[in-house]
C-alpha cells in the first residue's frame, strides 16, 4: 500500500474513532511521560485511574521528585511491575535536580533518562515536541506487519529494529504526533490481535494480510518464553492489633514492597504443609491457626505464582516474645493503619481483600 494513502486513511479513521484520553489533550512532556510509563504493560482502562491519581497528587515533575518514595510506591500499588515506579521517581528527581525541571526536547536526549526506552522517548519527542520519530509498540508491530506484509519476528530484537526502521521511514513529517497516536489506536481498536474488524476497515482493499488470507498468522512471533512456576507459603501472623510483615529485598520480584513471612517451596503439593512459622508456633500461646484452603494464582510476565496463606493468631500476652523473633528475622510488626499504608504486591492485596 502506498504510504501516503495509508497515513491519510489512518488519520481519517483516527479523527472519527479516537478515544478521549487525558494525555492526548496535552503537549506537556511531564503528563505524556507519566502516561507512557503507567501504560507500559498495562491496559488503558486499568492505567487511566492511576494516571489521574498521579496527575492530581503530583501535578508537575518537581512535586513528584520531592515526594517520599513510599508515597509514590503506595500510589502505584496494584499496578504491578514496580521497577517502573522506582524508575519514575528516580527520573523525576534527576530532571528536578540536574535539569531545572525541564524535560529534554529530542529523542536522543530523552533516551538518556532513567527508565525511558526507545518507545517512551519517541512518544514524548513526537507528542510534546513534534519530532518525526515513530512510536513502535505491539499495536504498531501488528498493523505494519499485516498492512505491509512484514514477516520479521516481531518479538526479537532484530525484528524490533527492522519494524522501527520501517516505521521511521513512513512517518509523515507534517503531523508525526497524530500519526503515532492514530496507528497505536488503530491497532488497539480496529486491527486487534484476535478478530480484527476487517469488514469495516478503511485499509482492507490494500492490506497485505487481508488480501492474502494471512490476518491470523501475522505478525510472526517466536515461541513463548517459558514461564517459571513458584510456590509461596505465607504465614499471616497476627498478635492483637499487630501484623508481622517484611520488606522484600532486591534481586527478585516486588523489590521494596511489603509482604508476609514467606517460605518458597519446591512443590505445589507442599503448600499448606510447610511453613517456617509452623515449627515456631509451639513457642507461643496460639489462639487460632487458620489454614486458608485456597491457593491463589498470580501470573506475572515470566512467572506463575501459587500462594497459600496460613493465619496464626497469637495471644496478645506473647507480644514481647514475638517481637524479639520478628526483630531477629528482620521483619516488622505493624498496626492496621501502618499495614494499610505500606505498598504491597497485588497478590497480598487480593488475599487481604478476600479476608474482609
Ligand atoms: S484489513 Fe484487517 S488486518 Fe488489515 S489492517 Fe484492516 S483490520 Fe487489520
Amino acid at each position: 500500500m502506498n504510504q501516503k494513502v495509508f497515513s491519510q486513511r489512518l488519520l481519517e479513521w483516527y479523527a472519527v474513532h479516537k478515544r478521549d484520553l487525558p494525555w492526548r489533550n496535552t503537549r506537556n512532556p511531564y503528563f505524556i511521560w507519566l502516561s507512557e510509563i503507567i501504560l507500559q504493560q498495562t491496559r488503558v482502562a486499568q492505567g487511566l485511574p492511576y494516571f489521574e491519581k498521579f496527575a492530581a497528587n503530583y501535578p508537575n515533575v518537581q512535586a513528584l521528585a520531592q515526594a517520599p518514595e513510599e508515597d509514590v510506591m503506595r500510589l502505584w500499588q496494584g499496578l504491578g511491575y514496580y521497577s517502573r515506579a522506582r524508575n519514575l521517581h528516580a527520573c523525576a528527581k534527576e530532571i528536578f535536580e540536574n535539569r531545572e525541571s525541564k524535560f529534554p526536547e529530542t529523542y536522543t536526549e530523552l533516551l538518556q533518562l532513567k527508565g525511558v526506552g526507545s518507545y517512551t522517548a519517541a512518544a514524548i519527542a513526537s507528542f510534546a515536541f513534534g519530532e518525526a520519530v515513530a512510536v513502535v509498540d505491539g499495536n504498531v508491530f501488528r498493523v505494519l506487519s499485516r498492512v505491509f506484509g512484514l514477516t520479521a519476528v516481531s518479538n526479537s530484537s532484530k525484528g524490533k529494529k527492522l519494524f522501527e526502521e520501517f516505521a521511521n521511514k513512513i512517518i509523515p513529517l507534517e503531523n508525526p504526533a497524530d500519526f503515532n497516536q492514530a496507528i497505536m489506536e488503530f491497532g488497539a481498536l480496529q486491527c486487534t490481535p484476535k478478530n480484527p474488524e476487517c469488514n469495516t476497515c478503511p485499509i482492507s482493499e490494500a492490506c497485505f494480510a487481508y488480501q492474502k488470507g494471512m490476518v491470523e498468522s501475522l505478525p510472526i512471533k517466536s515461541k513463548k518464553i517459558k514461564v517459571k512456576e513458584r510456590y509461596f507459603q505465607y504465614a499471616h501472623i497476627l498478635c492483637g492489633e499487630y501484623t508481622v510483615i517484611k520488606q522484600r529485598g532486591g534481586g527478585d520480584i516486588w523489590q521494596g514492597l511489603f509482604d508476609f513471612p514467606l517460605e518458597e517451596l519446591q512443590l505445589k503439593e507442599a503448600l499448606q504443609l510447610e511453613s517456617q512459622f509452623f515449627a515456631d508456633q509451639d513457642n507461643y500461646r496460639t489462639l487460632n491457626v487458620i489454614k486458608n484452603p485456597y491457593v491463589f494464582k498470580h501470573v506475572l510476565t515470566h512467572q506463575k505464582i501459587f500462594a497459600n496463606f496460613v493465619k496464626f493468631v497469637i495471644e496478645e500476652s506473647e507480644k514481647p516474645k514475638l517481637s524479639a523473633w520478628v526483630k531477629n528475622k528482620g521483619y516488622q510488626m505493624v498496626d492496621q493503619t501502618q499495614l494499610e499504608s505500606v505498598a504491597k504486591p497485588r497478590l497480598i492485596l487480593k488475599y487481604l481483600n478476600d479476608e474482609k
